[in-house]
Order: C-alpha cells, then sequence, then structure tokens
C-alpha cells in the first residue's frame, strides 16, 4: 500500500470556515476572503467539505467542471487562467448537480480525508476550507486530519439575531473541545445596504456577534451587510470584487480579511 500523500504540508495558511446554522453565509463569507486574499497578491485555494450541500462551484460558476488527475493526485479547479485561485468540491465529482449525496458517516469521512490527502494545492498560500453548518462527523475528520498541518484556525460566522448567536457558542465550544484556534468571529448580514442610496439600515438587530466575541474572549473581525449586489454576483458565478469594488460591503469585506 503506498503512503498518503501529504500535499497540505506545502500550504502555508489553513483556514476553516465554522457556523453553527446554514444559511447565515458561510460559503458567502469563504468566498470573499478567498477573493479578497486572492487580490491582494496571494495563491488561495477552496476545499468545500459540505457533501451534502456544495455551493461553493456554483457561486463560482464552474459547477460543471470536471476533476484532472495528474501523477501527484486531483488537481483542483481553477477558476482564473493564472491559476490563483482553485477550488475542490464534491460538486465535480457528481453526474448530475441535481444528485443528493445519501452517504452515512463512514463514506464521508472517507471522501473528506481523500480530498485532505489527494489535492495537489501545490504551494498555496492559503487553503480556506468551507464545512456544513454545526459540527457533524465532517468536522471531527477535518479537525483530526488537520490537527498534524498546525492549522491557523477557525472563522466563525454568525448573523446578529440571538439564535444564531447562540449556535456561534456552540461552535466555540467545539473549537476549544478539539483544539482548534479561533481566529475570529465575523457578523454576516447585519444591516442592510441599499441598492439606489448604498445607505446601511439595520433590519435585524445588530451587535450579537461582537457582544459574543467579546464575552468568549476571541477576537472580533467585523461585520459584513445584506447586500443585495453580493446576492447577485454569488447567483451569477461573477466576482463581486470586481462588480462592486469600491462599494462598503467591499470595503467590509477587505478590512477584516487584514484581521486575520
Ligand atoms: P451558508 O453557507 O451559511 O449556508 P450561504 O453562504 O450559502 O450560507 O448564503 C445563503 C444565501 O444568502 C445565499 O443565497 C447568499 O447569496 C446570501 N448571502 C449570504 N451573505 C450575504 C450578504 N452579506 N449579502 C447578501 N446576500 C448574502
Amino acid at each position: 500500500m503506498s503512503a498518503p500523500r501529504d500535499h497540505l504540508s506545502t500550504v502555508k495558511h489553513v483556514i476553516l470556515v465554522l457556523s453553527g446554522k446554514g444559511g447565515v453565509g458561510k460559503s458567502t463569507v469563504a468566498t470573499q476572503i478567498a477573493l479578497s486574499l486572492r487580490d491582494a497578491g496571494h495563491k488561495v485555494g477552496i476545499l468545500d467539505v459540505d457533501l451534502c450541500g456544495p455551493s461553493i462551484p456554483k457561486m463560482f460558476n464552474v459547477s460543471n467542471q470536471d476533476i484532472h488527475q495528474c501523477p501527484e493526485g486531483w488537481l483542483p479547479v481553477f477558476v482564473d487562467k493564472e491559476q490563483t485561485l482553485g477550488i475542490m468540491s464534491i460538486s465535480f465529482l457528481l453526474d448530475n448537480q441535481n444528485d443528493a449525496v445519501v452517504w452515512r458517516g463512514p463514506k464521508k469521512t472517507a471522501m473528506i480525508k481523500q480530498f485532505l490527502n489527494d489535492v495537489y494545492w501545490k504551494d498555496m498560500d492559503y487553503l480556506i476550507i468551507d464545512t456544513p453548518p454545526g459540527t457533524s462527523d465532517e468536522h471531527i475528520t477535518v479537525m483530526e486530519n488537520l490537527k498534524q498541518y498546525n492549522p491557523d484556525g477557525a472563522i466563525l460566522v454568525t448573523t446578529p439575531q440571538a439564535v444564531a448567536v447562540g449556535d456561534v457558542r456552540r461552535e466555540l465550544t467545539f473549537c476549544r473541545k478539539t483544539r482548534i484556534p479561533v481566529i475570529g468571529i465575523i457578523e454576516n448580514m447585519s444591516g442592510f445596504v441599499c441598492p439606489h442610496c448604498s445607505e446601511c439600515t439595520n433590519i435585524f438587530s445588530k451587535g450579537g456577534g461582537e457582544a459574543l466575541a467579546k464575552q468568549s474572549e476571541v477576537p472580533f473581525l467585523g461585520c459584513i451587510p445584506l447586500d443585495p449586489q453580493l446576492t447577485q454576483s454569488l447567483e451569477e458565478g461573477q466576482s463581486f470584487a470586481d462588480k462592486c469594488s469600491s462599494s462598503p460591503t467591499m470595503a467590509a469585506i477587505n478590512t477584516l480579511v487584514k484581521r486575520l
């Protein structure tokens, strides 16, 4: 039997993105962080381990791409011809994008291990790992298999409402139990940016993420507003950074990325 590959040892920074709930914008945050890092001159990978709800390829409009093999392993699907942003997701392995992945724990574990060992990231500066919501088999497998590579830690994404913030508390406990450092908390959908005048209105409560960060003594990385132009670029698989480079939302994303 051949020894497992060790491609993660050449990746300089590994960051996990976690959330207690689905739909709070975890994949959105993962994609925007990756784009912002790429635009700052880094080589970036995104590993989508949300096996039952992979959305990263769709957000980059590359869902219909196939994975290619090279002697070193699986090649990520690059979204640009300069090959500065590469993605790996189960989506690329499905015959039909609408197929449901109905797998029990051991099969999911094997798939994630294969993603962690066999993808040839080729000296990436950053690998962003987008995880499913909650703390399930997928998270435990990722944490156990990442430990030897000393990942930078986890970013926790929440919305401002108390229910979502409560779920992030559980994520914090999970990070402490599995000894993964917490890089910080991001409050997403924090206020609504009017597409006409760009004014930001707090339609939900505000500050829940920041208050939790303070209570839990972890860094608060910042807020990202609910921005219809961001939703639209994600739906169309276009880069929000290219379309709205001077928007307040883009400024907020760039500011929090500088705090990583
Ligand atoms: P999760 O990964 O937590 O399930 P997603 O990142 O898939 O959540 O986001 C859920 C939906 O909300 C997507 O349609 C996405 O486009 C939208 N969304 C997330 N964050 C924002 C935001 N800050 N502004 C506008 N739309 C957003």
